[in-house]
This record gives C-alpha cells, sequence and structure tokens, in this order.
C-alpha cells in the first residue's frame, strides 16, 4: 500500500470527522440549567436544539444519572467548547475546509505544476498548513510541516 498524498489524507481525515458528526446527535448544542432541585434527575444536560423528542423537549446529547450522582462537573470554559463544537459547527468547519482544499488544487498533468491560488509548486503552504491540523493522526508526514 502507497502513502496517501498529502490531499488525500486531509480528505480521509476530513471523511472520518464528517461521519462522526453526522452520527451526533444534530445541533446546536446548549447546556441546560441546573434545576436546584433536591432530588436532581439528567440536572445540567447538554441538549440540542436541532432535534427534539416527541413530547417536544429538546434531545438530551449528554445526562447524569444515578441516586446521587445527579448532575455533570465540568468547568464551565469546558462546557461552552463541547456545545460550541456541535455536529451542525463542525459539519460547516468541513465543509469549508474541503473548499479551501479545492481551491488550491493542482492539475495532475500540469507539466510545471503549481497551486491554482498561490502559484508555489505542490503542496502549497496552506495544503501543508491544512494537514498540519490532523498532524496528531497516523499517516502524517513530517516533511508536510509548513
Ligand atoms: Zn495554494
Amino acid at each position: 500500500m502507497t502513502a496517501p498524498t498529502i490531499t488525500e489524507f486531509i480528505a480521509a481525515n476530513l471523511a472520518r470527522i464528517e461521519q462522526v458528526a453526522r452520527e451526533a446527535t444534530p445541533g446546536p448544542w446548549r447546556w441546560e440549567e441546573p434545576s436546584a432541585g433536591d432530588w436532581p434527575d439528567g440536572d445540567e444536560s447538554l441538549v440540542s436544539d436541532g432535534k427534539h423528542t416527541p413530547g417536544g423537549h429538546p434531545e438530551t446529547v449528554l445526562y447524569g444519572w444515578g441516586y446521587d450522582a445527579s448532575g455533570i462537573e465540568g468547568r464551565d470554559e469546558d462546557r461552552a467548547h463541547i456545545a460550541l463544537h456541535d455536529p451542525a459547527h463542525v459539519l460547516a468547519w468541513v465543509a469549508g475546509l474541503r473548499a479551501v482544499v479545492e481551491m488550491h488544487r493542482t492539475w495532475a498533468d500540469d507539466p510545471w505544476p503549481e497551486c491554482e491560488v498561490c502559484r508555489r509548486p505542490p503542496p502549497c503552504p496552506t495544503i501543508r498548513a491544512i494537514a498540519c491540523i490532523f498532524a496528531d493522526q497516523p499517516g502524517y508526514d513530517e516533511g508536510w510541516r509548513a
């Protein structure tokens, strides 16, 4: 098996992220306020405003349950980060990156290949920078580093 090209590597990682986002509960996500009840159940749940139960309530994405373990511990900053990265946001991010990759294409049959935008030999700095997003993933070639 040959190593993937930098654009194949980017495409495979975007496809993996897209698949995970499509299988998750649709967004937007938000955290419910704590109920302050004596016997909270599902308190401070992460819910979706993009999907509702048959009863019209926001679909639960993440919640705590149990006799005395109700509620979810988490810093406000971490909660905001999780809610921000709901599937709709991630899918938009994937689409944007795919568009940038497409803009920075190189024609394979060009005798002097260069990026359509950067006018540099492939992989151009933009493609290298996008690949760096996935530098922690298997198959990343350190030679691609921008
Ligand atoms: Zn370019």
